[in-house]
């Protein structure tokens, strides 16, 4: 009998020691996230897409899904980049001039590291008149985020690329088009990032993230 990994679903002789699940030993992390066996496995269903389904008896009130944010950005609101806090002009990173909220452990935090590198001294801060506005340099910003994640590690390439496509659906929104070609402009004239594919990125990550109103983010979870 085939068995397929419940994370990949490709061929594997491998299993959880714990649950017996088939998973192969490049996933076994990810079905113990959280420390215990997720229990269920990932599979397509025609018509509706990539869906979980239990992969043994789940009992009342027993925890399903334990997932981590592959990556947090903001969502169109100016705000720091290190904390996700709102911002009003005050305080900007000494290197690449973005807004920042000007506390001290903001200065230099990881969560900002990868994008302000490629900022840095070119000039590509927003123009901010009201910062209590949605400012399209922060979908920009959202979208850089994802591609400097996804060639930080095989891993998170690999798992970004696990997203459903969207695209089709939203071809025919000429409006979200219209604004999501302004940020591509942006992304590929200043960044030069022409190696990522433009309609994986923005849709994937339009569709495939989770706002969390208290601040202004959004997050990217592979099990969404
Ligand atoms: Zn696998
Ligand atoms: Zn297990
Ligand atoms: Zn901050
Ligand atoms: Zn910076």
């Amino acid at each position: 009998m085939s068995l397929e990994c419940c994370f990949c679903t490709e061929p594997t002789q491998d299993t959880c020691t714990e649950c017996t699940v088939s998973c192969c030993s490049r996933h076994l992390y990810k079905h113990r996230l959280g420390g215990f066996c997720q229990p269920w496995k990932i599979s397509q269903k025609p018509g509706i897409g990539r869906v979980l389904l239990a992969s043994r008896n789940i009992s009342a009130w027993e925890r399903v899904v334990y997932d981590e944010a592959l990556v947090v950005v903001p969502d169109y609101i100016p705000v720091c980049l290190a904390c996700l806090d709102k911002v009003n002009g005050d305080h900007r990173c000494e290197k690449c001039l973005w807004p920042m909220c000007g506390k001290e452990e903001c200065k230099n935090h990881p969560n900002h590291e990868l994008e302000c590198k490629v900022f840095s001294g070119k000039n590509l801060q927003p123009q901010i008149e009201d910062y209590s506005s949605i400012h399209w340099a922060y979908s920009a910003l959202a979208i850089l985020r994802v591609i400097l994640t996804s060639q930080t590690s095989l891993e998170n390439k690999e798992a970004l690329e696990m997203f459903m496509s969207h695209v089709e659906d939203w071809k025919s929104d000429t409006k979200v088009c219209e604004g999501l070609a302004r940020v591509w402009k942006f992304l590929e004239t200043t960044l030069a990032q022409s190696s990522i594919n433009e309609e994986w990125c923005l849709f994937e990550y339009e569709l495939n993230s989770h706002v969390t109103w208290h601040k202004h983010t959004q997050s990217l979870f592979l099990l969404s």
